[in-house]
């Protein structure tokens, strides 16, 4: 076992806090393509393997272990299986759903949602395109189409302007468009755990552009004086997020190994 080197100075004092004191560090990371391999479909979706006793490990080991997620919160821990990792707290829809031992909690609907989910399937109809209601946000995937970029490109037009026409916002991820009510984003989610739980030191881990607004939220955070490590799961599918992370890990099997070197060097009797 040896912790990989993250490849800026800051990331290596992140990295160096998080270990030093533990159990007043945060970890928060994403659920698919960083934990969880991206597959053709998102209900057959799990935790790579060794993943929920990596989890465990980590949550023995570290101050507080956070997913964060555009998956419903209780899915995750659900379906998904990590409501068996103890003292697990699941931020769901972008922080719309606190998921934790206790149960689930949600703020009311966006109004904005009714009209889009009425005008959606007209939009789509005839591209190579599926909904996804989640509730408190629409999703349109592109995933399966033939060609699911260029599907998706022509759809983002109309999918903003429809967004904006009902108050809500349209963002874009791997083979999807989001169209979520404003203030809902990772780095949002990050800061407020962050100060829930009087985190000393923060890891933020994902693998797509919707994780961008948490690794700028740990950029934030170290302006303020609290060290952070940003990790990429990376992919093919995009490349450019390795470029804006301190440390880059080959994709959900190596994140949960890197997980587990964490938590074994953070409490090295655990
Ligand atoms: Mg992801």
């Amino acid at each position: 076992m040896s912790l990989p080197t993250p490849v800026t100075e800051a990331g290596r004092t992140g990295l160096a806090a998080l270990l030093s004191d533990p159990g007043q560090a945060l970890l928060a990371m994403d659920f698919d393509g960083t934990l969880a391999p991206i597959i053709a479909d998102p209900d057959q979706s799990r935790v790579a393997p060794g993943g929920l006793a990596a989890l465990r490990a980590v949550a023995r080991a570290f101050g507080r272990v956070a997913v964060v997620t555009g998956r419903p919160a209780d899915w995750v821990a659900g379906t998904g299986g990590l409501g068996a990792v103890p003292g697990l707290v699941v931020l769901g829809q972008y922080g719309a759903q606190r998921w934790t031992a206790d149960g689930l909690r949600e703020g009311p609907p966006h109004g904005g949602l009714v009209a889009v989910r009425d005008a959606l399937p007209a939009l789509v109809e005839g591209r190579q395109a599926r909904i996804e209601d989640k509730r408190l946000s629409l999703v349109v995937h592109t995933r399966g189409a033939e060609h699911p970029d260029a599907e998706l490109a022509t759809l983002v037009g109309p999918l903003r302007a429809l967004a904006a026409e009902h108050g809500l916002v349209a963002h874009l991820g791997r083979a999807i468009v989001e169209l979520r009510p404003p203030g809902f984003d990772k780095g949002g989610v990050l800061r407020g755990l962050v100060e829930e739980y009087a985190a000393r030191a923060v890891l933020f881990a994902g693998d797509d552009v919707g994780d961008l607004p948490a690794f700028e939220e740990v950029a934030a955070l170290r302006e303020r004086g609290i060290p952070g490590l940003t990790v990429c799961s990376a992919s093919a599918e995009v490349a450019h997020m390795a470029e804006r992370a301190d440390l880059v890990v080959g994709g959900p099997e190596a994140m949960i190994t890197l997980l587990r070197d964490l938590a074994t060097e953070a409490l090295p009797s655990g």
